[in-house]
């Protein structure tokens, strides 16, 4: 019915795409003009000085993607063949792949209702059961710190290393300490759709001077200081570009500016939906400040319509007052705007369904919120009336 009142929208709403301001272009083609074109040079150097003192840690050491940033973290661990890691559930897949890479095993721990992350009950549960977790992979969804505290004491009361995936949060805080400083070691991210960007890029974050020597040795290739290529160890080719780092050395100053702009969307959100039966992603207010890098919306359960999805396909039943993620992502579809569900919990996913999977309560957090939540378009550059006009087409599916 609305379909006929509003327009879609003539250029895209992303979901979260790059916003350039300028002097990245400077920075590369500074490395462009010298022919620091690999990886090595200033803009390498810059940003792992300034990140690693923005964060608070000791060491950073810039990589071509968190992913990667993630696996040297695992290996520094030393997760090996049959080790157990704990690991968020409702997360990208990244989080938790690299445990696999070096043949481990994830052990699920269920999502909490107050942050969405890492919920710290499963978490003393899933010690009892497996008391040989070695180490704890906990991401902060969307931007949103986890209950780090919590989950640092308990990974200290288990002699458990704490590895923190912060690729969806740089720049929020927790009891006003930057994320990525949390764990033993730590993971960013550049990637394109993050909150800056490099076009990609990673970063493992450390107070461990030698560990940081030894993510550095393996990321280029683990060459011995030798005369010739020598090796003593498996290498991998995991450094970050110059350029690219030049790229993230220009988006690093608008770095809190890009928080102030996703922190009004959220903010327009919240009082935009107000009056219907929805909330957004919920933070510790008291203790956390988030980056809000995506905005969500989890619908009540009263007011959800029959939502089916298979692996694969979803469909619903529209109903009269009520609504469902898919109704609401189809309509943003339909009228140009990109929304997304939220990050199917790794407990379901083929891959990942036989491992264990370990919840404090009855239903799990995780699989409740997956069904009735789904992310907004949250890119910066979307003006107030385009996001207006978001929070009307979502209005009309609850008509
Ligand atoms: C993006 C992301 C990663 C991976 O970072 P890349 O730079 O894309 O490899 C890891 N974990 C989470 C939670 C992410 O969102």
């Amino acid at each position: 019915m609305f379909r006929n009142e509003i327009q879609p929208f003539e250029n895209r709403v992303w979901l979260s795409s790059p916003t350039m301001h300028g002097e990245e272009l400077d920075y590369m083609q500074q490395a462009y003009h010298t022919n620091w074109m690999s990886t090595v040079g200033a803009n390498i150097d810059s940003i792992e000085q300034e990140i690693a003192g923005f964060i608070g840690v000791e060491r950073a050491v810039g990589l071509a993607t968190g992913t990667a940033a993630l696996h040297l973290c695992v290996k520094l661990v030393g997760v090996g063949p049959g080790v157990q890691v704990a690991c968020s559930d409702m997360t990208f897949s990244a989080t938790v792949n690299p445990v696999v890479y070096e043949g481990g095993e994830p052990v699920f721990i269920d999502t909490e209702r107050d942050t969405w992350n890492m919920d710290p009950e499963s978490l003393c549960k899933a010690f009892e059961l497996y008391p040989s977790i070695k180490a704890v992979v906990s991401a902060n969804l969307y931007g949103t710190p986890a209950k780090l505290d919590e989950i640092r004491a308990i990974c200290e009361e288990h002699g458990a290393v704490l590895i923190e995936d912060a690729a969806e949060s740089l720049g929020a805080t927790y009891r006003g300490r930057q994320t990525g400083s949390f764990g033993r070691f730590n993971a960013i991210s550049f990637n394109g759709n993050k909150i800056i960007t490099g076009s990609a890029g990673g970063m493992l974050l450390t107070d461990d001077e030698q560990a940081a020597q030894r993510v550095r040795k393996w990321s280029t290739q683990s060459r011995d200081a030798a005369p010739w290529y020598q090796h003593s160890e498996l290498g991998y080719n995991y450094r970050i570009s110059n350029v690219i780092a030049g790229v993230v050395r220009g988006q690093f100053p608008h770095l809190q500016e890009h928080i102030a702009q996703k922190k009004a969307i959220y903010e327009r959100y919240r009082d935009g939906l107000k009056d219907l039966p929805v909330r957004m992603n919920p933070f510790d207010e008291q203790n956390s400040v988030p980056n809000f890098w995506l905005s969500c919306l989890l619908i009540d359960e009263e007011a959800m319509c029959e939502q089916t999805r298979s692996d694969l396909t979803a469909s619903y039943i529209p109903t009269a007052g009520k609504s469902c993620p898919t109704e609401i992502l189809e309509t943003l579809a339909a009228n140009n705007a990109e929304g997304r569900p939220i990050w199917k919990p790794m407990h379901l996913q083929p891959i990942y369904r036989d491992n264990p999977f370990v919840k404090a309560c009855e239903q799990s957090a995780g699989e409740d919120i997956f069904r009735r939540g789904l992310c907004l378009p949250s890119d910066n550059k979307m003006t107030p009336a385009q996001q207006d006009k978001i929070i009307e087409i979502i209005k009309a599916c609850f008509m």
